[in-house]
């Protein structure tokens, strides 16, 4: 068990719990510090700072950004933002601002390979008016049994060469990077182990993401093996990222790791809250 949870969702973006719900649960399990990222959006961060204040934990206002990178999506966890800055506000409403029309277009290819009205079946998923992902559309497959579950519905439709993938050009590395700067807050890689990249690809990943600034590493994820824990940490120091960890919980049953269920950092990471 970690003290620190610095990535998980909410009903504001793919997660299944309220942010309220989400906190509470974080406290009773021991977390003590816990940043709320939610998908392209900070708008689950009133209720839970109100819910970490009622429960006595410290609430780190975050978010997770979509970035495309070569022909990758990366993802970047920005902490300890500030969610009123106007900067990065408006570059979160436009990485949100090509959501629907990319959902469509999914909706589409499910309907070209057999799979009709998944984008209506996905909608009936979402949770928050701003945002639709492809965790929606894989929760309405599981449930009209195209699928056996999420993962399933992710291997054999929703990923880079399945037929209901579509590509989509998200923000830049170096947007993301400044706009969660702008907002007083650090950049940190989210998951890179499950990145399809060679090890070269990874290294001119993180150099790109250090020429932009950025400040970390998400070395502990649920995403990642003992093993690469152990390999991002050696990234860390190579590259004098920051360490983070996180769960990336989405919610009962739906998560490996529940809140707080990740190691300490290992030995000789620099951690990202040595910087608060
Ligand atoms: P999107 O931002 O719409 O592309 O959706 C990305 C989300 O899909 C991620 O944040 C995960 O919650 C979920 N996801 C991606 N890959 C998988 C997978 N292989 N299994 C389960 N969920 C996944
Ligand atoms: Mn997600
Ligand atoms: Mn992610
Ligand atoms: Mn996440």
């Amino acid at each position: 068990m970690s003290r620190y949870d610095l990535h998980c969702h909410s009903t504001h973006s793919d997660g299944l719990l309220t942010p309220d719900a989400v906190v509470r649960r974080a406290a009773l399990r021991g977390v003590e510090v816990l940043a709320l990222t939610d998908h392209d959006d900070t708008s689950g961060l009133v209720e839970a700072q109100h819910a970490a204040i009622d429960v006595g934990i410290e609430l780190v206002p975050g978010a997770e950004l979509s970035v495309s990178w070569e022909s990758h999506t990366i993802h970047v966890v920005a902490l300890r933002i500030d969610a009123a800055n106007a900067t990065l506000d408006a570059g979160l409403a436009s990485i949100r601002s090509g959501r629907d029309a990319r959902a469509r277009r999914i909706g589409e290819a499910l309907a070209d390979a057999g799979i009709p009205g998944a984008y209506e079946g996905a909608f009936k998923y979402v949770t928050s008016e701003r945002l639709i992902s492809r965790t929606h559309f894989a929760r309405h497959l599981v449930d009209a049994g195209y699928v056996k579950d999420t993962r399933d519905c992710f291997k054999r439709y929703l990923t880079p060469g399945k037929p209901g993938y579509v590509k989509h050009v998200w923000a830049t590395l170096p947007q993301a990077v400044d706009w969660i700067h702008a907002a007083g807050g650090q950049a940190v890689v989210a998951h890179p182990g499950r990145y399809r990249v060679s090890p070269t690809g990874m290294r001119r990943l993180l150099g790109e993401f250090c020429d932009a600034g950025g400040d970390g590493i998400e070395v502990l994820s649920s995403s990642h093996t003992p093993p690469q824990f152990a390999e991002y940490a050696t990234y860390a120091r190579v590259f004098g990222l920051l360490g983070s960890t996180g769960s990336d919980y989405h919610g009962p049953g739906e998560s490996w790791l529940d809140l707080g269920d990740l190691p300490e950092l290992p030995v000789g990471v620099t951690p990202v809250w040595s910087r608060w």
